[in-house]
């Protein structure tokens, strides 16, 4: 018999006051007027993982013009406007009994759907289907209970009318305003534009003028406001206009193509210089969030990044496992191989060189740079030091012998902060001076002093640099199971912040990868990481290789595939799409990771 919300009204309220389980016999499919809402996955009592419910709307119904639907970027984008539309109207709605959100124990009648933030990122929240018939929002409900015993009126009026309500108000074209989410869905679309044709003019970013980069604070991203603020303005030198298809802020109707103008960062060696706080590592940050296109009123919705630049830090304690850091460092105390150079606990500059070489096998275009989180004897040694250390007894190359050669032979281009030594004048193609927050083209200048004042530093490097030699990652290392010996073989893998996993018996700590933004991406990273032990890892699959499957998986089946559970009675609506470059940093950071 065909279910609908009568059906659902009825028998929501027919379990009022039995034991928290009789939920279960809520799940299926229940046609509303308009939209079919599913009840997937129903929690086992109400302080478990909310119950996954979804609302699905015919396209006709929903009346997104077809414009906006029309291509990958605009459906991500769309589909990410929804998420958030459904966000601010959980947030709008009012709250039961006139009082708190609360209606009951544990998570008893919350409502959450898993939208961006800063960032527009590929999610499973809300889903267009591949032909267009329908589009549907994933939400987390927890049921009502006082207790442990069912509250199925308000159950009732969660499921029925409370939930509907808020879904549709993302859910249909007619409930949002028209202006605000076709500017939306066009900023994303003219970000993804230029994003695309860097290479083609040579650069691997773009700052628009006008950009306001700096973030409220370390620990928010959004944008700073205030009279103190002061807009990103290129120089003439480093100027360059790029059209984009839309104009920001028009109808879908009257689009023609507009000019974005601001600078340009080539390909190359880019220096980033100025005094202390006068906004170098702002600038450099802006850079490695704006892998991904951010929001309108962002501040950075026009500055777009190479989606291949990689942020590598110093890192000591972490994890290494057989990464060929020769060319930065070799002849260690006590004869160590580091041409597949191994630590459970690495030093700043190991822990370097190997974030470099790992990127660059996960087919980075380029690095970035900041020295406030470099180690200094990585990145130089100079003249009085080289006169005092011998290189026989000094390991390591600094950065600074092989930026070049690195863009040379391998095409990978570098943009450092570093404020503190001018022995990277030579090696610099530009130099971006920042004063007082504004930016200056100092490259002529560098290059005269570089003349002027001859360094007395030789450079070190022996030989040149080579392409890291491909790894293959031994499945059996990537356990995820934990729990005592009779259930062993159940998969833990639990994320409960941004930058860490507990993946099986193992602590991964990814406070070292910065572009991993959302705690979405991270889920994903963590399920990824799982999937690939079991169906990539054989026949001698390279790391890189592995990275070029999950890209395929996610292109053509997107991050659902993912779930271990999709088949069953889950549905996984709280994933973000992480870079290759995430995927490939948690993998190395793993503990248990062998190589073969
Ligand atoms: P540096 O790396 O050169 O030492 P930072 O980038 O850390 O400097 O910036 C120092 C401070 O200045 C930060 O608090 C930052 O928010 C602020 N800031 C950076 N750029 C701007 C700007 N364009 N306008 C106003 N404040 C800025
Ligand atoms: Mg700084």
């Amino acid at each position: 018999m065909k279910r609908t919300r009568a059906t659902l009204d009825s028998d929501c309220r027919r379990l009022e006051g039995r034991g928290y389980p009789g939920y279960k016999d809520l799940r299926g499919a229940y046609d509303f007027e308009g939209f079919t809402l599913f009840i997937d996955h129903v929690q086992g009592d109400p302080f478990a993982a909310p119950s996954k419910i979804r609302v699905r709307v015919p396209m006709e119904v929903a009346g997104f013009p077809p414009e906006l639907i029309k291509g990958r970027v605009r459906r991500l984008a769309l589909g990410d406007f929804v998420a958030r539309a459904i966000r601010s109207a959980i947030g709008r709605a009012p709250a039961p009994d006139g009082g708190s959100r609360s209606r009951g124990s544990g998570k008893s009648g919350s409502i959450r759907i898993d939208a961006g933030a800063q960032e527009v990122l590929e999610r499973t929240a809300v889903q267009i289907s591949p032909r267009d018939d329908w589009i549907e929002a994933r939400i987390e409900v927890g049921l009502p209970a006082a207790g442990r015993r069912i509250l199925g009126r308000q159950a009732s009026e969660l499921l029925c009318d409370a939930l509907p309500r808020t879904a549709l108000a993302g859910l249909r074209f007619g409930s949002l305003d028209a202006d605000l989410v076709t500017a939306f869905v066009h900023c994303i679309e003219n970000q993804e534009v230029i994003r695309r044709g860097l290479a083609e003019r040579g650069l691997i970013a773009f700052v628009g003028n006008g950009a306001r980069l700096p973030r409220q604070s370390g620990a928010d991203d959004r944008p700073l406001a205030g009279e103190g603020v002061v807009p990103f303005e290129s120089p003439a030198a480093f100027e360059v206009r790029i059209e984009v298809p839309n104009p920001i802020g028009s109808r879908v109707s009257g689009t023609g193509p507009d000019v974005w103008v601001g600078m340009g960062i080539p390909a190359g060696v880019n220096l980033i210089v100025g005094g202390g706080y006068h906004g170098k590592s702002t600038l450099l940050k802006a850079l490695e969030r704006c892998v991904y296109p951010h929001i309108p009123g962002d501040g950075r919705e026009t500055v777009v990044s190479d989606r291949g630049l990689v942020k590598i830090a110093a890192e000591d304690g972490r994890r290494i496992e057989r990464v060929d850091i020769h060319c930065f460092i070799d002849a260690l105390p006590g004869d160590r191989n580091t041409k597949a150079f191994c630590s459970d606990d690495a030093s700043g500059s190991t822990s370097q060189a190997a974030g470099i070489v790992e990127a660059i096998e996960a087919g980075c275009t380029g690095v970035l740079l900041d020295e406030d989180t470099c180690a200094t004897n990585f990145m130089v040694r100079d003249a009085r030091m080289q006169a005092l250390v011998h290189k026989r007894y000094e390991p390591i190359t600094p950065y600074v012998d092989h930026v070049r050669d690195l863009h040379r032979t391998l095409g990978i281009s570098t943009v450092l902060v570093m404020g503190g030594s001018g022995d990277y004048f030579e090696a610099a193609d530009r130099v971006i001076m920042l004063r007082d927050y504004a930016v200056l083209d100092a490259t002529p200048e560098a290059k005269q002093i570089a003349v002027e004042k001859p360094g007395e530093r030789r450079r070190e490097a022996r030989g040149s640099i080579d392409p890291p030699p491909p790894r293959v990652p031994v499945a059996q290392s990537f356990d995820a199971s934990r729990g005592r010996s009779k259930d062993r073989k159940r998969v833990k893998i639990d994320v409960r912040t941004t930058n860490a996993i507990r993946y099986g018996e193992c602590d991964l700590d990814l406070r070292g990868v910065a572009q991993l933004v959302d705690i979405s991406q991270t889920r994903a990273v963590g399920l990824s990481m799982h999937w690939a032990s079991q169906h990539l890892m054989k026949d001698g699959a390279t790391l890189a290789g592995i990275l070029d499957e999950l890209d395929a998986l996610f292109d053509q089946s997107g991050l659902g595939a993912l779930d271990p559970f999709a088949a069953a009675e889950h549905h996984p609506g709280n994933l973000a799409r992480p870079r290759r470059h995430e995927i490939a940093a948690a993998i190395n950071r793993l503990r248990s990771l062998r190589m073969e």
